[in-house]
């Protein structure tokens, strides 16, 4: 049997179904999730969405938001959710701890299945069965995936449609990333065959800034953005107070580090956020340039080649000099 034939058996077998994404959720974590969380409803099975934490407001634009449950918020509710549960979904995420370390321990405490759907590289073995294609673009390409060759197409509706695009297109930066292939567009085809308005997703997720948004991002790049002496590195840094200046609010720094790596010439950018538990590190890169390693060896992280993070326990100035020290190191090999 398939991959997504013994995951739709899995479904049918369960009563009481969570579907988990990881911290601070994307597009994809929140956009796999509502795919799977409708389609679980479309075959009539009782299922929640809990996440560690909120999404940013402009990512609330799909059916289904409203209900999530916050374990940051309703973390009682929520661990008694994953105990109850028979059978839990790990979407886009390839590691416990991804949840934050509270929620990790109540998943793994919890008796039920687990089935992983994610694309990121080097997965944990954490579930019982694990659908994971690192070569995808998103995770909800493979909630697709599993919907089409389980034989469920005819269940598609506008909810998970929306949900599945919602995860492609912010995953692939609007389908610009090597990782888009045919089968990506085929897909999206599918999704506007069966209701899909791609253009009211791409609205709310892109054109619902407020204006301190983008005034944060207007003083980063003017006056934070440094270029690393002699290196193709781009890097900003954001302290708390900087952040608060700007009444931050989670997302509003989303796809800054991006707009670094499109200034010509530059092949590695970083951005570094200040939190209260440490410092949010995010990198993206191009060309013969793997983030991932550097992120997993220096920052307690990991993620894609061209797209990863992690977290810094120390102050602002401490993680900028570990990368300006780490960064040239690499450069010199
Ligand atoms: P972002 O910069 O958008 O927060 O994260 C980009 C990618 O880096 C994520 O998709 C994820 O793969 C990876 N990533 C970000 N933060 C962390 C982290 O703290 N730990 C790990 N393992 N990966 C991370
Ligand atoms: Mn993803």
């Amino acid at each position: 049997m398939d991959i997504q034939n013994q995951i739709f058996s899995e479904i049918l077998a369960a009563n009481n179904i969570v579907v988990t994404a990881h911290k601070g959720p994307d597009g994809d974590a929140i956009g796999s999730a509502l795919a799977m969380f409708h389609f679980l409803n479309a075959v009539s099975k009782s299922v929640s969405v809990c996440l560690p934490d909120d999404v940013a407001h402009n990512l609330k634009c799909l059916n289904g938001t409203d209900q999530i449950l916050l374990f940051d918020k309703n973390t009682a509710t929520v661990k008694e959710k994953l105990s109850q549960a028979d059978l839990i979904f790990c979407m886009d995420y390839n590691a416990p701890d991804r949840l934050g370390s509270e929620m990790a321990i109540e998943l793994q405490h919890s008796k039920a299945r687990k089935i992983l759907i994610d694309h990121h590289p080097n997965p944990k073995e954490f579930c019982d069965v694990m659908y994971s294609d690192i070569t995808c673009c998103s995770t909800a390409q493979l909630v697709y995936e599993l919907i089409e060759k389980s034989n469920n197409k005819e269940l598609l509706n506008k909810d998970i449609c929306e949900a599945i695009y919602l995860g492609i297109v912010t995953d692939t930066g609007s389908f610009r990333f090597p990782s888009v292939t045919f089968r990506t567009h085929e897909i999206v085809s599918e999704l506007i065959k069966h209701g899909l308005k791609h253009h009211i997703v791409h609205e709310q997720v892109f054109d619902t800034n407020s204006i301190d948004k983008l005034k944060l991002r207007g003083y980063a790049i003017a006056d934070k953005l440094e270029i690393i002496a002699g290196l193709p590195v781009g890097l900003i840094t954001l302290s708390k107070a900087e952040l608060m200046r700007f009444n931050y609010q989670n997302g509003d720094t989303d796809g800054l580090v991006n707009t670094i790596l499109s200034i010509a010439g530059i092949e590695v950018a970083c951005l570094m956020m200040e939190k209260n538990d440490g410092v949010k590190i995010s990198f993206r890169s191009k060309g013969n340039y793997f983030v991932n390693d550097l992120a997993s060896k220096n920052f307690n992280g990991g993620g894609h080649k061209y797209a990863a993070g992690g977290i810094f326990y120390g102050s602002l100035d401490e993680a900028s000099l570990v990368l300006k020290k780490t960064i040239n190191e690499y450069f010199l090999i």
